[in-house]
């Protein structure tokens, strides 16, 4: 039994009662990658269809690569939280939210297998080909809510999608030496900093003094772009690869 026809080709079809329209847009911009942080890939399922959880995906992806459609791309599924990015906090009602089956850092945090990766990789190819979102818009939900989500983590193969056109490329963090800025820090270099993240996408507050928001960033940011260290210190390949994305962003805007 479907509920209506899928939007991605080869998905299955299980409805959530957990949805709304979307509010101020007709179709989605974004793609926010999650983790489902549970146990079992059915029990995530469950969940995401129940009405009591209250949250929903577009999509959840299981380990064999499976795709159920839970919610169409016209709706607004409930997956993101409280978040932002680029000024917008209303990320639900911009976006189309995949869950991936990973019982998370709690749970062990295995890697992802190779035919769950390939579907994820289809699937957001489909869907940025129905609605022209760009790749710098394929982002982690730890992107959009910093400090209070980690998914789908360090482990999340980022650099497969960025081969597929479908994220943003990783830029080697470059011989730039320099100081290190961390919490205490202040003054016209941290401000620089914050202005260099919020620049990229992230809601983080320009104020010159590296407060624990700031930290929560950095971390969120080294999550994504540099997985071998994520301690929320900015040294200065942290700080040379966001320059480089920063500087990428502009010249591919202009
Ligand atoms: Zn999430």
């Amino acid at each position: 039994m479907s509920g209506f026809p899928a939007d991605q080709t080869g998905a299955a079809i299980r409805v959530s009662p957990n949805f709304g329209p979307r509010v101020g847009v007709a179709a989605p911009d974004m793609i926010i990658l999650h983790y489902t942080g549970m146990d079992s890939g059915a029990g995530a399922e469950n969940w995401l269809c129940d009405p009591r959880s209250e949250v929903s995906s577009h999509y959840l992806v299981h380990e064999d690569g499976r795709i159920v459609q839970m919610v169409r791309e016209a709706d607004r599924a409930w997956h993101a939280g409280r978040s932002s990015w680029k000024g917008v906090t209303d990320v639900n009602s911009r976006s189309v939210g995949i869950e991936i089956v990973n019982p998370g850092h709690f749970l062990g945090y295995p890697a992802f297998p190779d035919a769950q990766i390939e579907a994820v990789i289809a699937l957001c190819a489909g869907i940025r080909g129905r609605h022209g979102i760009p790749a710098d818009r394929i982002l982690g939900h730890s992107d959009v809510a910093p400090g209070r989500k980690i998914d789908p983590g360090e482990k999340f193969p980022w650099d497969r999608l960025a081969a597929a056109g479908l994220a943003a490329r990783r830029p080697e963090p470059g011989s730039e030496g320099g100081p290190w800025i961390g919490p205490g820090a202040a003054g016209q270099t941290v401000e620089d900093l914050q202005a260099m993240l919020a620049l990229h996408g992230y809601g983080v507050d320009i104020t010159g003094r590296f407060d624990p928001l700031t930290r929560v960033v950095v971390e969120a940011f080294q999550r994504r772009f540099r997985p071998r260290r994520i301690d929320g210190i900015a040294d200065a390949a942290t700080r040379s690869i966001l320059r480089q994305l920063v500087s990428n962003a502009r010249s591919d805007a202009a």
